[in-house]
């Protein structure tokens, strides 16, 4: 009973190696957003952090390409983002249409089930998308409140078309909720053209931000059934309701108006403190994104996904997904995330571990059903450059020697 010296640990000084990180996420810190974690510490009712907090918002509607109002940060990883979606889109017994081909896909359908909707889940083999077709008759036969897909998925590397997508949703009076987590600030996506209702990411992928804020958006008609639903948000910490009124207390969910008032002298109410240095350093890496323009980043990122294509191919390694497409709006391969399928009678774990142990990349494996199947190499954000890719494919022809 009593003082106990049991846990004091004997050694205060945390090192930790330096990686070059071209897994599915994270990804290395840009160097402007790592100093911003060091910036000055403000209340969460100062002006100034008002300030941080109002440009980052406008920052993040150019990100998402997007006039949304409700456009805001979630204090927590990408999965309390898509949390934040489910628990304030979802009510007990709404029905559901959760789309699902990858470990993604499926954990926001475990999410939709726990928040009591009455679902119907598509399942598709992994590594393929879904069709207009397919996902129009799951419309018509469950006539659903919600629709959820990822876009990029990471556990397979496929793009889904999101062509059309958004076109039925509205035809058949569904809100389209879309996960973005592996692909916003690498690949384009347009939040409004696709008529995205709800849309999240992280920070820690292809805005090389450091995990634990994530950005997300709701179009008018989501606040509208979030202001309008007739029981509480059962997350209370994710509540957007709440959350709204420390973010942007001058927009009303349910009808999308805007008050007329100064947003200055609107009183924002209090909800949860904030992590300010995170919030800091996604603005940063926004404005990174708009210093380099949009248009550039996603060239940058296509142009090095296919400098990866051929230094694999180079090695004998193929893509596990065949179809490139180019053009935003259609399936194929994600180009912030390539799975590669491991060869025959390769060790793929003990390849990832030599280039780890020799080189300080790290790549990661499979997950799921992909387990010991495939790598997944991420180029993401400013890891998405040629010198990468040059070290990352010369060190890969070392460990399969
Ligand atoms: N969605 C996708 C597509 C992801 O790749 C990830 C993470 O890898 C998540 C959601 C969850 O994000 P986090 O790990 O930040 O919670």
């Amino acid at each position: 009973m009593g003082y106990s010296d049991k846990h004091k640990l004997k050694t205060t000084n945390l090192q930790l190696p330096i990686r070059l990180l071209l897994g599915p996420g994270p990804s290395n810190l840009h160097p402007r957003v790592n100093q911003q974690l060091i910036s000055s510490m403000v209340g969460y009712t100062d002006a100034s952090y008002y300030k941080v907090m109002d440009e980052t918002m406008e920052l993040m509607r150019y990100l998402f390409q997007t006039d949304n109002h409700f456009t805001i940060p979630i204090s927590g990883a990408g999965t309390a983002a898509m949390e934040t979606c489910v628990s304030n889109l979802v009510e007990p017994g709404d029905k559901v249409v959760c789309l699902v081909s990858g470990f993604f896909s499926d954990r926001i359908y475990q999410m939709a089930v726990r928040y009591g909707a009455n679902i119907l889940k598509v399942d598709k083999q992994w590594g393929q998308w879904f069709g207009l077709e397919e996902i129009e008759s799951a419309l018509v036969q469950h006539k659903p409140s919600l629709l959820t897909l990822v876009f990029g998925e990471t556990s397979t590397g496929v793009k889904q078309q999101m062509e059309g997508v958004g076109e039925l949703c509205k035809k058949y009076n569904c809100l389209l909720m879309v996960d973005c987590v592996a692909a916003l600030g690498g690949v384009p996506v347009f939040v409004d053209d696709w008529k995205i209702d709800a849309c999240y990411t992280g920070t820690q992928k292809c805005l090389s931000g450091p995990p634990g804020i994530s950005p997300i958006t709701f179009s008018n008609a989501a606040c509208h059934k979030i202001a309008t639903r007739k029981t509480p948000v059962a997350n209370w910490y994710l509540d957007c309701n709440l959350l709204g009124g420390y973010w942007c207390p001058e927009f009303n969910l349910a009808d999308g108006t805007i008050s007329k008032e100064e947003k200055s002298s609107i009183p924002r109410r209090y909800h949860h403190t904030t992590p300010a240095n995170l919030l800091y350093s996604l603005r940063e890496a926004l404005v990174l994104l708009v210093e380099e323009g949009l248009d550039n980043v996603w060239k940058r990122h296509q142009d090095a996904a296919i400098l990866l294509y051929a230094g694999l191919e180079s090695l004998g390694l193929k893509p596990f997904v065949p179809q490139l497409n180019e053009q935003s709006e259609k399936g194929g391969r994600l180009f912030s995330l390539t799975t590669v399928i491991i060869p025959e009678g390769v060790d793929g774990k003990m390849v990832m571990k030599y280039l780890l142990d020799n080189f300080n990349i790290e790549i990661a494996g499979g997950i799921g059903a992909f387990a010991g199947k495939v790598w997944r190499i991420g180029l993401m954000g400013q890891n998405a450059n040629p010198s990468n890719i040059k070290l990352l494919i010369s060190s890969l022809s070392d460990a399969l020697k």
